[in-house]
C-alpha cells in the first residue's frame, strides 16, 4: 500500500469543505463594511416601519371617530338637534382623550357637545363667543379645507389639524374634517370637528401602540417642537434614530432608538459577532480535519503494518521448521555419525523450536491482549533465578551465532512479586531483539541490579541501533523501525509492544537509550513493592 489513499482523502477534504469553507470566510472578512451597512439598513427599516404603524394606527383610529360622527350627523334631522348632540356627547365620553365635537351645517348651524361645557360655555357670550371662533377658523382657512372637501367627494377624508388652545397647560387640537352628504338636510358639505386633548391622546393611544410593539429593545418618545413630552424611558440618553410626524397631529413628533446603543453600533456588533463565531467554526473545522486526517493515516498505517505483519510472520514461522525438519530428518536416517555433531543438531532443533514457541507466545499474547482475555499470576519470585534460567537457556544461541556475552548480577536482590512466565517472556524478547539486530560487533551485556525502588534489568547490544525519532514508536504494536536492515531481519513488530504491556501490569517502566549504528541498551526496571490491590 502506498500513500495515496491519505493524499486522495486530503484532496478532497480540501477541495469539498475546506475551500469552500475559507473562500467565505474571507469573502466574509472583506465584505464586512458592506455588512454592517446591510445590518443598519434592515435595522433602519425595521425602526421606520414601527414608527409608521404608531401613525397608521392613529389613523385608523381617527378614521373609527370620523365614522361615529358621520353616522351621527347623516341620521340628523332638524328637529333632532338633541339627539345628535347627545351622540356627540356620548361619543366624546367614550373616548378618553376627545374633549368635544361639533358638527357644522351648510347654514352655519354648530351643533356641539363639550367636555365640562357648563363651566366653559355658561354664558351666552362665552358660547357666541365659541361659535365665533369655529366660524372665523373656518372662514380664514378658507382654501385648506375645499381641498380636504374636494378629496373627501373622491373618498379620501382626512383631516385639518388647529392648535385650538395654546396657553392652556394640556394643549388642545381641533381635527376638522367634512361629511359629504345628508340625506335628510340635503346638505351637500358639512364640516365636522373634534377637539384632542394632545397629552390624553398620546398617553391613551400612542403610547398603549408603542408599549404593544416595544419588546424592551426600544425607547419611544414623542416630541413636539424642542420638547420631548413624552417618552418610555427617562434614563435614555442621545440622539433618536428616526424621526417621523404623528400624522393626525401634525406638530408632534414620533420618535425611536435602540435601548443603549445606536444602529451603527449594534450592527458592528452583530457583524463582528458573526465574524468571531465564523473564525471559531474554522478554527473548529480545522481541527476536525486534522484529526479526521490524523485517524485515517493512522488507521491507514496500521493497516499497512498488519500486511506486513503476516508476510514476516509467515516467514519466520517457515525458516525454523524447515531447518527442524531438515535436522530432523538426517538425524532420523542415522547419517550422522559423529556425536559431537549430533548434539549441534539437537541443540539446533531445540533452539529453533524454542524460536518458534516464543513467536507463536507472542503472536497469542498478542491475541489476547488485543482482546482483553490475557491473565497474569502473580507470585513471589526471584528475578535473579528468572534471568539466569532464560540466560542459560540462551546459552547455545549466543555461542552458536558467536556473540560475546557480559553478565553483571547482583544475586542479593530479594524477591519480588512477579508474573514469571510473562517476565522470561519479556527478558527473551529483549535477547531476541539484541541477537537480531547485531551485525558487525556481536557483543551482549546483561545486567540486573537494584536502583532507587527498582530492580533495574538492561540488556545492552552494539547492534545497528534505532534513529531517535523512532525511540518511542518501536513500543507501538506492528511498528518495524525503517531501516533496511531491519525489513531484512526477520520480525513480528509485536515483541516491544508485548514487553511494554508485559511492565505495564508490573507497575514497571521499560527505557531505550539507542543510537543508530553504535547500539542500544533496553532496561526493564519493576518495582520492588507492588501497589496494593492492583494484582
Ligand atoms: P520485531 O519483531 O520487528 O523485532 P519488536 O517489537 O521486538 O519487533 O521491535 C520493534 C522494532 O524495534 C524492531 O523492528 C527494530 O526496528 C527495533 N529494535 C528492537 N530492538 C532492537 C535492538 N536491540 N537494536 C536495534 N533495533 C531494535
Amino acid at each position: 500500500m502506498n500513500k495515496s489513499p491519505i493524499k486522495k482523502i486530503i484532496i478532497i477534504v480540501v477541495i469539498a469543505l475546506l475551500v469552500p469553507i475559507l473562500m467565505y470566510s474571507i469573502l466574509q472578512f472583506i465584505e464586512s463594511d458592506k455588512n454592517e451597512k446591510f445590518v443598519e439598513t434592515i435595522y433602519d427599516r425595521q425602526l421606520s416601519s414601527i414608527l409608521f404603524s404608531v401613525n397608521q394606527h392613529c389613523w385608523d383610529i381617527f378614521t373609527s371617530w370620523e365614522s361615529e360622527i358621520t353616522t351621527l350627523a347623516e341620521s340628523f334631522t332638524r328637529h333632532s338637534y338633541s339627539r345628535l348632540k347627545s351622540g356627540l356627547y356620548n361619543f366624546h365620553q367614550s373616548q378618553t382623550s376627545v374633549t368635544g365635537a361639533f358638527v357644522r351645517f351648510n347654514n352655519q348651524i354648530i351643533i356641539y357637545s363639550l367636555e365640562n361645557e357648563i363651566e366653559e360655555l355658561n354664558s351666552e357670550s362665552r358660547r357666541q363667543e365659541f361659535l365665533t371662533k369655529i366660524n372665523s377658523l373656518i372662514r380664514d382657512n378658507d382654501s385648506a379645507l375645499e381641498r380636504i372637501i374636494s378629496q373627501a367627494q373622491k373618498g379620501y377624508v382626512r383631516p385639518i389639524a388647529f392648535l385650538w388652545d395654546a396657553n392652556s397647560m394640556n394643549k388642545i387640537t381641533l381635527l376638522i374634517f367634512p361629511i359629504i352628504e345628508n340625506s335628510y338636510t340635503g346638505d351637500s358639505t358639512i364640516l365636522a370637528g373634534i377637539f384632542v386633548n394632545n397629552l390624553d391622546y398620546i398617553q391613551e393611544i400612542v403610547a398603549r401602540k408603542f408599549g404593544s410593539m416595544n419588546d424592551g429593545n426600544f425607547v419611544f418618545a414623542v416630541r413636539q417642537k424642542d420638547e420631548i413630552i413624552f417618552t418610555t424611558d427617562e434614563a435614555e440618553e442621545g440622539e433618536y434614530e428616526k424621526k417621523e410626524a404623528l400624522w393626525i397631529l401634525p406638530d408632534l413628533d414620533i420618535q425611536i432608538k435602540l435601548k443603549g446603543t445606536t444602529l451603527a453600533e449594534l450592527s458592528k456588533t452583530r457583524v463582528r459577532n458573526n465574524l468571531i463565531l465564523l473564525s471559531i467554526v474554522n478554527v473548529v473545522f480545522l481541527c476536525g480535519v486534522g484529526y479526521l486526517i490524523y485517524n485515517v493515516s493512522t488507521e491507514i498505517s496500521l493497516a499497512k503494518m498488519k500486511t506486513n505483519f503476516v508476510a514476516n510472520v509467515s516467514h519466520e514461522l517457515r525458516t525454523p521448521l524447515a531447518l527442524i525438519r531438515m535436522f530432523a530428518e538426517t538425524l532420523e536416517m542415522g547419517r550422522v555419525n559423529s556425536e559431537e555433531k549430533k548434539q549441534h543438531y539437537y541443540k539446533t532443533i531445540m533452539s529453533e523450536s524454542a524460536r518458534l514457541s516464543q513467536l507463536i507466545n507472542n503472536i497469542l499474547d498478542f491475541s489476547k491482549i488485543e482482546s482483553h482475555k490475557k491473565e497474569y499470576h502473580f507470585e513471589t519470585a526471584s528475578l535473579v533465578a528468572i534471568l539466569t534460567q532464560t540466560l542459560d537457556i540462551y546459552h547455545f544461541r549466543f555461542v552458536q551465532t558467536g556473540f560475546e556475552v557480559d553478565v553483571d548480577i547482583d544475586d542479593k536482590l530479594p524477591d519480588t512479586q512477579l508474573d514469571s512466565e510473562a517476565v522470561t517472556q519479556a527478558i527473551v524478547n529483549l535477547l531476541d531483539n539484541a541477537v537480531k539486530y547485531s551485525v558487525d560487533e556481536k557483543y551482549i551485556k546483561v545486567s540486573l541490579n537494584r536502583n532507587n525502588g527498582y530492580l533495574e534489568l538492561a540488556v545492552e547490544d552494539k547492534g545497528i541501533g534505532i534513529h531517535e525519532s523512532e525511540h518511542e514508536k518501536i513500543f507501538e504494536k506492528f511498528y518495524r523501525a525503517g531501516s533496511s536492515l531491519v525489513h531484512n531481519t526477520k520480525g513480528s513488530g509485536l515483541g516491544l509492544s508485548l514487553v511494554k504491556h508485559i511492565m505495564d501490569v508490573h507497575q514497571g517502566k521499560i527505557t531505550v537509550k539507542s543510537k543508530l549504528n553504535k547500539g542500544s541498551t533496553f532496561t526493564l526496571m519493576f518495582p520492588l513493592q507492588l501497589k496494593n490491590g492492583e494484582h
